[in-house]
């Protein structure tokens, strides 16, 4: 049997009865980060950094006892060892690395390498079978210099301003919103963030992360109030009726997406711009091959599409799948 099989309700570990990123109520979840998509309610007990656990509380109420680690630490069920290892992607994700009769098994969660300043760096792991991501599964998502992508905002905010319209920039609440932020401190222009944003970047502070200077939009702002800002929005509100109270805006997409052909335009927006907290393609390569593993399992993303382009690169190592 293997140590970590795929069932409906999520990965699943019977030696340590203990499940990652469940989608449905179970006993234990063992969380890799705090992304909607990797955790559920209703589970009886909930293991993950203390930064997820911080963000789960903030976003699911104390509902059940939650245990937080720090990175590197180790813990137990029923002998199997566990422990994280930053991924990169977010304040508190982890890559599960899970230990049994000397066999290691590591469950990626989202991973990002490179610089993130509210994560410690991405940890390079060596395991015997890999369960990875694989959001950006083709070669055509290769991102580019992150300061080039930030002067095109400020020259977008810039061209906005000019043309009197309102610089609406779409980037998910928790994550992305707070590293826009950060990576447009100094460029002298004034953030409005929507409250959902608000009450994440407080979150951050919580935490001892310093977030730029910001305010918040609030219903009825006049177009005054707003001045000059760039307005920073979830995902959930951008082009929606929502956006009508700004009368003249210019949206703006930030994310790998806008790489593959007609997104922004498939989206709704008047300009893209790439910025991601996933790995690339590259880097989804470069820690397959770094793993140094047996096997590979994906997860997330377009697996047939990442399957081919892995056997197009002729890669020594054996592509695994679930039943
Ligand atoms: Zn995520």
């Amino acid at each position: 049997m293997k140590l970590i099989e795929s069932r409906a309700e999520g990965l699943y570990c019977a030696k340590g009865d203990f499940y990652i990123d469940p989608l449905r109520p179970v006993k234990r979840a063992v969380i890799t980060h705090a992304h909607a998509d990797h955790f559920c309610s209703g589970c009886d007990s909930y293991f993950g950094h203390r930064h997820t656990i911080h963000f789960l509380k903030l976003r699911m109420g104390r509902i059940a006892p939650m245990h937080g680690f720090e990175y590197n630490s180790s813990f137990e069920f029923n002998g199997v060892k566990l422990s994280l290892h930053s991924a990169g992607h977010m304040p508190g994700s982890s890559q599960v690395r899970i230990e049994y009769d000397e066999e290691v098994w590591v469950v990626t969660g989202d991973l990002k390498p490179g610089n993130n300043p509210y994560c410690e760096p991405f940890e390079q792991l060596t395991c015997d079978f890999l369960i990875t991501e694989c959001t950006f599964s083709d070669p055509l998502f290769r991102w580019p210099n992150e300061q080039e992508e930030v002067s095109k905002i400020k020259n977008w905010h810039q061209d906005c301003i000019e043309k009197e319209l309102h610089p609406v920039l779409s980037a998910y609440a928790i994550g992305k919103a707070q590293k826009t932020q950060q990576l447009l401190d100094g460029n002298g222009i004034p953030i409005l963030v929507h409250p959902t944003i608000a009450k994440f970047n407080e979150s951050y502070r919580e935490l001892g992360f310093k977030i730029p200077d910001y305010r918040i939009l609030k219903d009825g702002m006049s177009k005054k109030k707003i001045g000059n800002a760039l307005v920073l929005v979830p995902p959930s509100v951008f082009n929606t009726a929502w956006m009508l109270r700004f009368e003249k805006y210019s949206a703006g997409l930030s994310s790998g997406w806008v790489l593959k052909p007609n997104t922004v335009k498939d989206r709704g927006a008047d300009c893209g711009f790439v910025l991601s907290d996933h790995a690339d393609f590259d880097s989804l390569v470069k820690n397959i091959k770094q793993s140094k593993v047996k096997g590979v399992y994906l997860m997330h993303g377009d697996k047939s599409l990442m399957l081919q382009n892995l056997q197009n690169l002729e890669l020594d190592i054996k592509i695994l799948r679930y039943q």
